[in-house]
């Protein structure tokens, strides 16, 4: 018996995971699930899955979930620092951080120091904080699975070799906005970018699909992850979403995950690891079928996030931080239609541009810049 603290449950990942401990009750409980604000979902899951305790991370749903929740004997805890103090339960055996945005750090260090098993949906905690989580993982003897499809994909292609890989084939979508003509993408609206072609996925992770700043948060995630650098990281435009992502080694090699694209998969591996399972009723793949494979390059007019995330990756410090926050500024700026679609890559190009650069030395740091860059980035939209 797997047990499982899930941060994020409320989400797209979280309802996938939850999908999979549905499907295989006898090895996986629910220890905790937390949610931001929608206290009535999180309630409903609570209930069905017999969690212990729950985490509403917005206080001012305490009441609500508290009432809806009175006849059940379910611990109920509010605020952001709860978070942190949930994962650390001696009982709980994986935690899943499947947070959106920066909000992700703080518990995802929490599970590391409690030394967890940690299956990281939240990419950001990466991106900005790449260096220190990976130090501080190795200093507690902690793995990290990746739930990301990508860095699930570039694990199990590393699984079993002894030799560091020559060269990381990321591949990507394209977003929804792949085939519409350039000159066109300034008026996109919102509703437009929200219908991506193949992942079905939360509304800044979509938007981030069609600018391809979740791709640039992606090689900043696998320099992190597998110590590899920015130069070996090379994006690859693959509509059909069949291989993950692939692994070049010394000898030319190539290594590639294939599978019809379903989020369950990177899920269950990172909670079922080394063991393998269908545990999500997943899709067999069909050659036959699915017989055709094409690879793009990346058009840079298209995607002037890409080139501004390789930059924040070689530049270090604090650039990953402003790139994160600025870009989740100007998502939400986007999805409230106060800028334009292509006024995303302006405000964080912008962003980086005043921001100024220096080593990361510690956590605080991180929470410094990223403040800022916020308010940098708001006042970017507003002039
Ligand atoms: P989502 O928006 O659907 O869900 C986010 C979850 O986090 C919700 O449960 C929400 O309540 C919670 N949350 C949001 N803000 C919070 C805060 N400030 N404090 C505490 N909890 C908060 O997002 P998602 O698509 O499930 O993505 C989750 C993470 O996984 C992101 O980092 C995303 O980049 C990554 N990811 C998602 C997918 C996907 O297919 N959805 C794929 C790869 C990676
Ligand atoms: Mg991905």
């Amino acid at each position: 018996m797997t047990n499982i603290a899930l941060l994020g449950s409320t989400g797209s990942i979280g309802i996938q995971t939850l999908d999979i401990v549905r499907n295989y009750p006898n090895l996986f409980t629910i220890d905790t699930l937390t949610a931001a604000d929608n206290w009535e979902k999180l309630a409903h899951q609570a209930i069905e899955f017999k969690a212990k305790r729950v985490v509403i991370a917005n206080e001012i749903h305490y009441h609500s979930i508290k009432q809806a929740l009175k006849e059940y004997n379910i611990e109920i805890l509010a605020g952001a620092d709860a978070l942190e103090e949930v994962v650390k339960q001696q009982e709980i055996d994986i935690v899943v951080v499947a947070i959106v945005g920066f909000a992700g750090l703080a518990p995802t260090i929490a599970t590391i120091e409690a030394k967890k098993r940690l299956a990281l949906a939240n990419k950001e905690s990466l991106v900005v904080g790449g260096e220190i989580v990976m130090r501080l993982a190795r200093q507690n003897g902690v793995e990290i699975m990746p739930i990301d499809s990508e860095h699930s994909a570039i694990y199990q292609c590393l699984v079993g070799e002894l030799t560091p890989p020559k060269r990381i084939l990321l591949t990507a979508s394209g977003g929804s906005l792949r085939d519409i003509p350039i000159e066109e993408l300034k008026n996109v609206t919102p509703q437009r970018v929200l219908s991506h072609p193949v992942w079905d996925m939360g509304a800044r992770i979509t938007v981030d699909s069609a600018t391809m700043l979740n791709k640039g948060f992606e090689i900043i995630e696998a320099a992190h992850l597998y110590s590899v650098k920015s130069e070996q990281i090379q994006v690859v435009v693959h509509p059909q979403s069949i291989i993950h992502s692939a692994v070049e080694f010394a000898d030319g090699s190539i290594k590639a995950q294939i599978s019809y694209p379903d989020m369950r998969l990177p899920i269950q591996y990172a909670l079922t690891y080394p063991e393998r399972m269908n545990v999500g009723g997943l899709q067999s793949f069909d050659p036959f079928i699915t017989s055709t494979l094409t690879f793009q390059k990346p058009e840079a007019e298209r995607y002037p996030c890409l080139e501004l995330a390789y930059s924040a990756l070689q530049g270090g410090g604090i650039l990953p931080t402003v790139l994160n926050a600025s870009g989740e500024i100007a998502v939400e700026a986007f999805l409230r239609g106060r800028i334009g679609f292509t006024d995303i890559a302006r405000v964080v190009e912008k962003s980086l541009e005043m921001t100024n650069n220096e080593p990361l030395q510690n956590i605080s740091e991180i929470y410094e810049a990223d403040a800022e860059a916020r308010a940098n980035a708001l006042f970017i939209i507003d002039n």
